[in-house]
């Protein structure tokens, strides 16, 4: 392609509104085009990174047995409300009405679609195994639409569903697209991690997250000093050390203090000269089962996922403060363990030590020397906090749990019978009994694979496009366009790269050279050729590497194959 004829309009300046590297990267070079909120355009050279990522993903899920369909995004409720997730999945839902006054949704993943597909195609277990994937377009009303592409409203997903006869078959299908998921991620180019996961509303009892590495990423990953585990923040555990109950309290009884206007954890520590650690903060939720109470330390945090599991609940959001009053008998920052009369789980840190500091039940009072198993009532004592670095690892003794950041670009899960059973997929096996058939899930954002990549590899003079992913891996740059010798040179290369099927630019813009490295840096392309007259006097050409720096003088009838068996490295399919 030549860059003079190219839609692609470059920018020197950082893009005001955006908050990370590849969202500005991506910006700048004209890859991506802002509609609405969460809403983008992909441009030219956005797109070809876009497909070369789909490309990759096709192949390696068609490797690994799975077949392309393509379902529709606007999906009938009635569907939804079959599941049961029309209730539960919230505003992330985007939902509409049609003239004809029925209820529909923008697909924000797929498992009811494929089911009713599935419980009407399939009949018996010789129907199974069975993986259906697709590439689409989905939409979710983020409540935080924010980082371009990498959290929009309307993106890009890769979904697949497997389906089998019963858990050890099922168990496979999910390894397989484990292993998929490696390749995908490795022929990308990237750095990544698998971690255990929560499996949130999707539903089901097992999943992996895929993290790319980014000290830039949205997501906290755990992982254990010594042994494999790793986990992402809303499921890793913490090992279970010290004592499974209340210290034993001495006789006697704790103090009501004054605490005028002082509400958060902050406020009342300065105010009464105690640690974060010495104090109990009193979280009220409400669920579908009810009002609770949380109680963690004041320097954890409540971990709702955890809360969630422990609780056995499906919803679960942080009560108003008409709830509170009305369960505490005070405005939000005054609530406590000691007299409160619902359901109340107490995190496990808390039987470490005491006496704490809590909130009164009580405008502008708490209460200090409390003891759990003197003065308060608990349900339950369980794990409910957000894991720390430095936490005990809860897989092997020795380890610690380190936290990293990252950006979660795939997703698997095992879904077991959620679906099939609500919503009636059932096949005959081999004894003629009717049984639900097993489900697995497996999602890729494939807009969030190409900002990952920029995200982890951009420099100070912009991207650094894996090979595998870059829209054009190479770029031939004539240092000076009217230099006749120069131009020739330029063009013998680019046709013979051409030819030997390597997506290639020449910048052929009568511009300054500064002008032409700064573009070639700033869209990432991974190899420069620039050909100058005088490298040519020399009878070189220099090829410079995007992502080392390093720079090759060579002959100018070689270049093209030096190029292809570098980028042959990567296991590309040049
Ligand atoms: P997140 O926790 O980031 O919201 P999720 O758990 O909701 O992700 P899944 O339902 O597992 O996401 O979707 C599969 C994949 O789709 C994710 O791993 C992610 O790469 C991508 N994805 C999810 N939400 C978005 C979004 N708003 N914008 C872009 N990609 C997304
Ligand atoms: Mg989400």
């Amino acid at each position: 392609m030549k860059f003079s004829s190219m839609f692609l309009h470059t920018l020197k300046e950082e893009p005001r509104d955006a908050e990370v590297v590849s969202h500005k990267l991506m910006l700048r070079a004209g890859m991506i085009k802002k509609l609405a909120s969460g809403i983008y355009s992909y441009l030219p050279y956005g797109l070809k990174a876009l497909r070369r990522v789909e490309t990759i993903i096709r192949e390696e899920m068609n490797a690994a047995g799975a077949q392309e369909v393509l379902l529709p995004g606007v999906q009938p409720g009635e569907i939804w409300k079959e599941s049961g997730r029309w209730s539960l999945y919230g505003k992330e839902l985007l939902r509409f009405i049609d003239r004809k006054g029925g209820e529909f949704a923008l697909g924000p993943t797929h498992e009811e679609v494929i089911t009713d597909i599935v419980r009407d195609e399939v009949h018996s277990y010789k129907d199974l195994p069975a993986n259906l994937y697709q590439i689409q377009t989905k939409f979710r009303d983020e409540i935080r639409p924010r980082f371009g592409i990498m959290r929009a409203r309307e993106f890009i997903m890769k979904d697949a569903y497997s389906f089998d006869v019963d858990d050890t078959h099922a168990e496979k299908s999910y390894e397989a697209m484990y292993r998929a998921y490696e390749n995908i991620f490795s022929r990308c180019g990237l750095k990544f991690k698998a971690v255990e996961a929560d499996s949130g509303p999707i539903g089901g009892n097992f999943s992996h997250e895929f993290m790319v590495l980014a000290a830039t990423g949205e997501d906290t990953i755990l992982s254990c000093s010594e042994c494999s585990y790793a986990a992402n923040l809303e499921k890793a555990e913490i090992a279970k050390t010290g004592s499974l109950d209340f210290q034993k309290a001495p006789s006697g009884s704790f103090e009501k203090v004054h605490t005028p206007g002082m509400r958060t954890v902050e406020e009342v520590c300065t105010f009464l000269d105690i640690k974060p650690a010495n104090l109990i903060k009193t979280l009220i939720y409400t669920t579908d089962k009810g009002l609770a109470a949380a109680l963690v330390r004041g320097d954890h945090e409540v971990n709702e996922a955890k809360l969630r599991r422990v609780l056995g609940c499906e919803t679960l959001e942080l009560a108003d403060e008409a709830e509170i009053e009305k369960s505490t008998s005070a405005p939000r920052g005054f609530a406590g363990p000691v007299g409160l009369k619902i359901r109340t789980i107490a995190d496990i840190a808390l039987t470490d030590s005491g006496p704490y500091v809590v909130g009164g039940n009580e405008q502008d009072y708490h209460l200090k020397d409390v003891w759990l198993s003197r003065d308060a009532h608990t349900d339950i004592i369980d794990d409910i906090r957000n894991a720390l670095e430095g936490d005990p690892c809860p897989r092997c003794s020795s380890g610690k749990l380190e936290a990293i950041r990252g950006i979660e670009v795939g997703h698997i899960f095992k879904l077991g019978t959620k679906y099939s059973k609500a919503m009636n997929a059932m096949f005959l096996d081999e004894n003629g009994e009717l049984r639900p058939i097993i489900m697995g899930c497996y999602g890729i954002g494939v807009g969030r694979v190409v900002a990952a990549a920029i995200e982890q590899y951009a420099d100070d003079a912009g991207m650094v496009f894996p090979e595998s992913i870059a829209p054009y891996p190479v770029m031939v740059l004539p240092v000076n366009v009217t230099d006749s010798h120069v131009m020739a040179t330029a063009e013998t290369i680019y046709s013979e790269l051409k030819r030997r099927g390597i997506d290639t630019i020449i910048d052929d813009r009568d511009v300054r050279p500064g002008v032409k490295f700064m573009d070639a840096d700033l869209i990432g392309v991974p190899y420069r050729i620039t050909v100058g007259a005088k490298g040519l006097k020399d009878g070189v050409v220099e090829v410079k590497e995007r992502s080392s720096g390093t720079v090759e003088r060579i002959a100018p009838e070689a270049v093209a194959e030096y190029c292809i068996s570098r980028l042959k490295d990567v296991g590309n399919k040049y």
